[in-house]
């Protein structure tokens, strides 16, 4: 079997043990494919110095191997769910395969490690054809003296072992492949109904919510309260595989969570706001599910805006400032959220999130009696209690907003959830009726309507790029991202979830230069247009083609959404707009 062209797997093994002792540059020349017994091996780039990115690695397992069973493998989510399983299989043994071999990386094998949501990669794929694996693997050194036996240890043993024990349907636990392509189903079958029902987001019945710290998302293992939605608010949407599900819908319009601090709050905004993604088996959040364009907004000191109308939110600047065509260096709290704010509507969100905790308290908030001492056109702020109802009733644009501090948002909002022990109660008519008994007295000051919501020319030259023929230097981190000498600060964009999103969004921005900003173009159109083609060609059309070495196929992008394309893009330092 194998492509045309694949040398015999007996060829590399040689070869490596030829190389014994050499110098390190000369694996280059293993790069290449090889034809094992039941799969073609491609060495697609080889890595300098045992020290340096490990080599690149392409495995493609035909189906009359993998044996996966023909219906799941043509349906897309099905798909989606097998992939995500076995590159977390992948995972596991590959970490139990790896072995030192030698100096810096020798030995590794690795792919790229999957968080807790179930996302597109490009690391695996699986398809009627077969399963393509992407790894990378520390070429082994001892100094910079090639181990070529252990490098045949490691290609030639420990790779076709990885895929025995992983990627062949019968080496696989069918119970818990099937259990995940179910729940990746039914999730995908209750955010689908979400719309119809009126809602925004749905949290089944005995959810596990809380994770187990700041840093780690796995579910919170010890004392998890689980989730109980009120009785009489209760509704139920239907799965095709756990039937009839119970849980508490969030409704379209504007949804105040209250509660007294240290009652899970803030743990239910950020399910509903990770409700965006379906996550693995055993994750809690399996039934927790957001439509796929709510946006968490939150404040962000210090980061730059580029030409950003905020004038629905902050006017009359101070010094005459444009606040149609905002630009700073240096948002404060209240600017950065505005900012935020705009640029989400602009993306296309539909529905916004925001945190008490994580936003500005001036921007939130404005009572009477600062509203006596303060007067209106002496504050550029209009303090989103008197907009967050236009934006639903001009522009159909939803809000949850956590709100323990203020009960200036009863008389405006839809929905008020009131959080107690971890446990949701809906409160509405209490909060309207305390509402209606003592009115806030305050001045209405956000006029007839929310305002334009204006979309953004990128001016062509926006967007850093490589000098001549060399490609733009990418380092992607889990909150940021250099491209070139530019850092893109990401650590207010809360619905990343893997550095793999930070690498495709790097290589999208690269994409986006390359393709679409060569001339003044609508931020909004572009968006669509990579969107469009990622969706039409996989992660793969993002990475660049080089004229020397053609297309770089990369086993460590994941998918992400245009709202976190546009986050990375408005926070560019070197973007400008046209006016
Ligand atoms: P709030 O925003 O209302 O102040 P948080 O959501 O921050 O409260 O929750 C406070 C603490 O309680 C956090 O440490 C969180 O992990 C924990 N917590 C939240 N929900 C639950 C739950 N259902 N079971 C157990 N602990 C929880
Ligand atoms: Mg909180």
């Amino acid at each position: 079997m194998g492509d045309v062209g694949a040398a015999a797997w007996e060829t590399l093994r040689h070869q490596l043990r030829n190389l014994e002792g050499r110098s390190y540059r000369e694996y280059k020349g293993i790069k290449g494919d090889y034809a094992f017994s039941d799969f073609v091996l491609s060495v697609d780039y080889v890595q300098g110095d045992p020290f340096a990115a490990p080599s690149r690695i392409r495995i493609h397992l035909p189906q009359a191997v993998a044996q996966f069973p023909g219906e799941w493998i043509t349906d897309y989510v099905c798909q989606c769910a097998i992939a995500d399983y076995l590159t977390r299989q992948v995972a596991g043994v590959a970490k139990k395969l790896a072995q030192k071999r030698g100096s810096g990386k020798s030995g590794k094998i690795e792919i790229a490690a999957p968080s807790q949501a179930i996302l597109r990669r490009t690391a695996l794929w699986v398809d009627k054809e077969g399963i393509e694996l992407r790894l990378t693997v520390g070429l082994p050194a001892f100094g910079r003296r090639i181990a070529g036996k252990a490098a045949a240890a490691l290609l030639c043993e420990d790779i076709p072992a990885l895929v025995a024990r992983t990627l062949r349907y019968e080496a696989i636990d069918a119970a818990a492949l099937e259990e995940q392509v179910h729940t990746l189903e039914d999730a995908e079958a209750l955010r689908h109904q979400l719309e119809e029902n009126g809602l925004i987001a749905f949290i089944a019945e005995n959810a596990c919510l809380p994770r187990r710290s700041g840093i780690d998302e796995r579910p919170l293992e010890t004392d998890a309260t689980a989730f109980i939605p009120p009785v009489e608010d209760t509704i139920e949407l239907e799965t095709p595989h756990s039937g009839m599900v119970k849980g508490l819908g969030i409704r379209a319009g504007v949804t105040l969570i209250v509660g007294g601090g240290y009652h899970g709050k803030s743990t239910l905004l950020r399910a509903v706001e990770q409700g965006i993604y379906s996550h693995v088996p055993g994750d809690g959040r399996q039934q927790v599910v957001t439509n796929a364009a709510a946006v968490k907004l939150r404040a962000e000191d210090g980061r730059s805006v580029a030409g950003v109308d905020i004038s629905p939110v902050i006017n009359h600047l101070p010094q005459g400032r444009d606040s149609q065509n905002f630009s700073t260096a240096n948002a404060s709290g209240s600017t950065s959220l505005a900012a935020g704010l705009m640029e989400a509507v602009e993306a296309g969100s539909k529905e916004l999130l925001i945190d008490e905790d994580t936003s500005a308290k001036k921007i939130m908030i404005r009572d009477r009696n600062m509203q006596a001492l303060i007067a209106k056109d002496k504050e550029p702020i209009t303090p989103f209690v008197d907009k967050v109802r236009q934006l639903y009733d001009n522009y159909g644009i939803s809000t949850v907003l956590v709100m323990g501090g203020s009960g200036d948002y009863f008389a405006v909002a839809d929905t008020v959830i009131a959080m107690e022990d971890y446990q949701p109660r809906v409160v509405t008519e209490q909060a309207k009726a305390i509402a209606q008994a003592n009115p806030a007295q305050r001045q209405q000051e956000g006029g007839q309507s929310f305002g334009r919501i204006t979309n953004r020319d990128v001016l062509p030259g926006s967007l850093p790029t490589g000098k001549g023929d060399r490609p733009l230097k990418v380092k992607a981190r889990s909150d940021g991202l250099m491209l070139g000498y530019e850092n893109i600060d990401l650590r207010a964009i809360e619905q990343i979830v893997e550095v793999h999103q930070v690498r495709a969004i790097a290589q999208a921005i690269i994409y986006a230069d390359r393709y679409y900003f060569e001339q003044a173009r609508p931020l909004s159109d572009v968006l669509d247009y990579i969107m469009a083609d990622i969706q039409r060609g996989g992660l793969d059309v993002l990475t660049e083609e080089d004229s020397q070495f053609g297309k770089r196929l990369m086993g460590d992008l994941a998918s992400f959404r245009r709202f976190e394309l546009a986050a990375a893009i408005n926070r560019l330092r070197t973007v400008t707009i046209a006016t």
